[in-house]
């Protein structure tokens, strides 16, 4: 073992990340050492910003910069309809088709009681504020079509129809099983158009 505690505060950083073992941490501190201490810096200096700057959307929860995201700020969109996803990768999906024209709410998860998230977890109260203001009428669920998507959905669309609310679901052309951001964006305006 190589006699540093920098270096082994560096791997024990780098396991944080999800799916990195100790063996792939070190692989990724030597490189990084040995290779590009450049890269070194930009990571870090890098990190330091996004940590300090990003911060989720008052409205629909994505990371923005600004308190309010761009696509919340657009005044042309319809107010009415509101879609539910799990990333900004789905919504950046969709928004690839041009097939809606409705404000979001990026969950930035899903449920996985397996997991222990639960709706506290991914801002389920703030969607529910968000959904009720009075001016959304429908509520597009477009979690992945996953179990634990599904059972998402199911969740949310409980939830809101005893308020009130319509509730649609994409329709069932896009894959079971399937991430949003990896269907291609003819089966995702398909499945928003047939939505019910
Ligand atoms: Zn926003």
């Amino acid at each position: 073992m190589a006699d540093s505690s920098s270096l082994e505060a560096l791997v024990e950083a780098l396991r944080r990340l999800p799916g990195v073992g100790v063996k792939s941490a070190s692989r990724m501190a030597f490189h990084l050492l040995q290779h590009d201490r450049d890269g070194t810096r930009v990571l870090s200096r890098a990190l330091q910003q996004a940590a300090d700057q990003v911060r989720h959307c008052e409205r629909c929860n994505t990371f923005t910069e600004d308190p309010v995201c761009r696509v919340c700020l657009d005044p042309r969109r319809d107010a009415t309809k509101l879609c539910v996803v799990e990333t900004p990768a789905d919504q950046a999906a969709l928004e690839r088709t041009g097939a809606f024209r409705g404000y979001y709410f990026v969950l930035m998860g899903k449920l996985s009681p397996l997991d222990g998230i639960g709706p506290n977890d991914i801002g389920l109260k703030r969607l529910f504020d968000r959904a009720l203001d009075g001016t959304v009428t429908e509520v597009i669920l477009a979690t992945n079509f996953t179990a634990e998507g599904e059972a998402t959905a199911h969740v949310i669309g409980d939830a809101l129809k005893q308020r009130g609310l319509t509730v649609t679901r994409l329709a069932r052309g896009v894959p079971a099983g399937s991430e949003l951001e990896y269907v291609d964006l003819g089966t995702i305006a398909h499945a928003l158009v047939d939505r019910r």
